[in-house]
């Protein structure tokens, strides 16, 4: 028999387990063309919880009773597609499914046996693009410059502060708890953190920590943090809002600082960014991050979770800051 991970019922606040439904189902069986995958590693991210929402968006939202989906690391387990060998792995997105047949479009075949397989869920994956990337097209740093990244002992935050570092500017890390802290500036080289949890005043914490003020605030959370951080922008200041955990869980969006006053002054630019719309440059920005990975410029961590089952636990795990670097389970 087959596993799969439905959607029971939509979250109503903060993910609960009771909202997902583990059912099991025959395994499918190939027909010409296609593949059967086997899971080895599914990650689980933030912006999945928008897609558990009845709404519009950049990205359909996923039916009741129907599998989850996420990017996921497979093995070819069986073939009936020349293209493909069994024994091969691919990354793609897949189904929450222990097995699952495909015909193969739109999956990357994984040849690059020197990193490991669950590198392709992180700084190889859609985490790491979304850093190079996002830096690359918005936040395009200087030399001397600061950059203030929240979420930043998470899977793309710990790698834009890398990136930072590489580029050779002055960078500063906002995270959950004090091990964290440490965690960035010891393994990752980041120049100062702070414990959003455990400050008081914010804007006052970053105004001591970046002393010339913030030419690039790499936003992964929204919400206060980022007022914070925008009382402390520079003139010409690039503002990247690459996500907003901090209200993905609220049924009412918070109201906070109005920003158009310091838009005006500081001259800054504000931008969202969706990796999927940088497709066409997925291939330039894997080179340069397996080439820094390769060159021991860059490095990764990885939060695990055993079993199939986990997977949903895992999910509900990255809002309680439970990991650090990509959260991802494996099979
Ligand atoms: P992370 O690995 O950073 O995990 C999420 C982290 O967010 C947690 O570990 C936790 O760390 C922190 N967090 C949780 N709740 C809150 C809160 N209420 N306030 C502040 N911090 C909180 O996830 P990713 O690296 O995968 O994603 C980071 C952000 O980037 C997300 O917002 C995600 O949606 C976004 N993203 C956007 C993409 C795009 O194309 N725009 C692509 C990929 C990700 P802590 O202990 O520090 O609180």
């Amino acid at each position: 028999m087959n596993k799969v991970i439905t959607l029971k019922e939509r979250p109503s606040g903060k993910p609960d387990e009771k909202n997902f439904e583990l059912k099991k189902e025959e395994k499918p069986a190939l027909e010409d063309g296609e593949i059967l995958l086997e899971s080895k590693y599914i990650s689980v991210d933030p912006y999945l919880r928008g897609r558990m929402r009845d709404e519009d968006s950049y990205i359909t939202p996923f039916k009741l009773n129907e599998p989850l989906s996420s990017m996921v690391v497979a093995k070819i387990v069986e073939s009936k597609n020349d293209e493909f060998q069994e024994g091969d792995h691919v990354s793609g997105m897949l189904q929450w499914k222990q097995f699952q047949k495909h015909t193969g479009e739109d999956l990357n075949k994984i040849t690059n046996k020197k990193v490991p397989l669950s590198a392709y869920l992180g700084i190889l994956g859609l985490t790491g693009l979304t850093a190079y990337l996002a830096l690359k097209n918005i936040g395009k740093l200087k030399e001397g410059e600061t950059l203030l990244v929240s979420g930043a002992a998470g899977a793309v935050g710990s790698v834009v502060g890398q990136i930072g570092k590489i580029k050779g500017c002055r960078v500063v890390g906002i995270a959950g708890t004090d091990e964290k802290i440490d965690h960035i500036k010891s393994d990752f080289g980041f120049d100062a953190g702070i414990n959003y949890k455990t400050t008081e005043d914010m804007a006052k914490a970053i105004k001591e920590h970046c002393p010339d003020g913030v030419d690039v605030y790499f936003d992964n959370v929204g919400g206060e943090i980022l007022d914070a951080a925008m009382q402390n922008i520079n003139d010409f200041a690039r503002i990247i809002n690459c996500g907003a955990i901090s209200i993905y869980n609220k049924e009412e969006v918070p109201k906070g600082m109005r920003l158009e006053g310091i838009m005006v002054k500081k001259r800054a630019l504000m931008q969202g960014f969706i990796v999927r719309d940088h497709a066409d440059e997925f291939q330039e920005a894997i080179k340069q991050l397996g080439s820094w990975l390769a060159d021991d410029k860059l490095k990764f961590d990885e939060t695990r979770r055993e079993g199939f089952e986990n997977v949903p636990k895992a999910f509900i795990e990255i809002f309680e800051g439970k990991n650090t670097g990509k959260m991802l389970v494996e099979v």
